[in-house]
């Protein structure tokens, strides 16, 4: 008798308190500041992705990080990373929800990548971004704390190694992550072709086919600079397979392209309240002992330090 009245009183309670958890949005209009900046937290976190209980974050070696570039340590031995991507292999653009999703066919090794800290040949198996929702902030990876208004993530895995997608993704070594920070300025012509084709995948669950693109033309022109360090995924099942290889260099992208993957939606066509696809970022992990080995030498003039600078505002 008891629990069926608190049962049905408990649920409720719960659903208040999931209520009171979401109410509180950042508005549009709110101005860029530090206080903004600390409730992004708590926006990225209410997504439904971060809410199921395979979200618990694991291991020891989590990701995004700071990456901190004078503790970076210069590794002579770290090749240049050595692309291969074929633009015929370019299938799909999906909203998952959470981000867009450019989907390659990996069936075979049309796209790959290799070199680098990489011991094996790694296929391209698809692309996506993480944005905020303002210029201030929206990167997952952070440099000396500096964030950026966006990340690239290009997802590979051990083709070598492992027969699909699905077993790397959970074994040592199964996948290899380019990342590079997107900085507001000039248009980015190759970028453009992508931006015309998301109004089409406004809502979650919808899939246009998206062929011929070249993701080679999202790499900074100078790939061979690079931190490099073991970690996971940014999102459930956030699985520890992940050597990261992110780009000292950033690309430029104008407000307006940006602008329009803010207009993309997490929610279905079928739902009342409509949300505007921002913030659809982690928050940075701890570090725990890890090393992040970079393929140039930050003490020379140049440095990452000179562009962090000239981001910074
Ligand atoms: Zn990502």
């Amino acid at each position: 008798m008891v629990t069926s009245i608190i049962r049905p009183l408990a649920s409720q309670l719960q659903r208040h308190l999931v209520q009171a958890i979401k109410s509180p949005r950042i508005t549009p209009v709110r101005r860029c500041n530090l206080t903004a900046c600390s409730s992004k937290f708590v926006l990225s976190k209410v997504h439904p992705i971060w809410q199921g209980p395979l979200a618990v974050p694991g291991g020891d070696c989590q990701s995004p990080i700071d990456i901190v570039v004078r503790k970076s340590v210069f590794d002579s031995k770290l090749k240049p990373l050595v692309t291969n991507y074929d633009p015929k292999s370019c299938q799909q653009i999906w909203n998952n929800g959470y981000s867009f999703l450019v989907e390659y066919d990996d069936s075979t090794d049309k796209s790959t990548l290799k070199g680098g800290p990489l011991q094996e040949t790694f296929r391209l198996c698809q692309f996506h971004f993480h944005w905020g929702e303002c210029n201030s902030w929206g990167s997952e990876h952070t440099v000396d704390r500096r964030l950026f208004p966006a990340e690239l993530h290009l997802v590979h895995w051990n083709a070598e190694k492992y027969s699909q997608f699905e077993d790397a993704l959970v074994e040592d070594n199964g996948l290899a992550v380019i990342g590079v920070f997107l900085k507001i300025g000039k248009r980015h012509e190759g970028l453009q072709k992508l931006v015309d084709a998301l109004p089409a995948i406004r809502h979650r669950d919808s899939v246009v086919e998206f062929t011929h693109f070249d993701p080679a033309c999202l790499l900074p022109p100078n790939i061979t600079e690079y931190w490099t360090y073991h970690g996971s995924l940014t999102t459930p099942p956030l699985t520890e397979a992940v050597t990261w290889m992110v780009m000292k260099q950033h690309i430029e992208v104008s407000h307006d392209q940006l602008a329009v993957f803010r207009s993309l939606l997490f929610t279905a066509a079928e739902e009342e309240v409509q949300k505007s696809m921002v913030n659809n970022f982690r928050e940075t992990q701890p570090l725990r002992g890890r090393t992040v080995r970079s393929s140039f030498t930050p003490f020379i003039k140049d440095s990452a330090l000179d562009e962090v600078k000239e981001h910074s505002h």
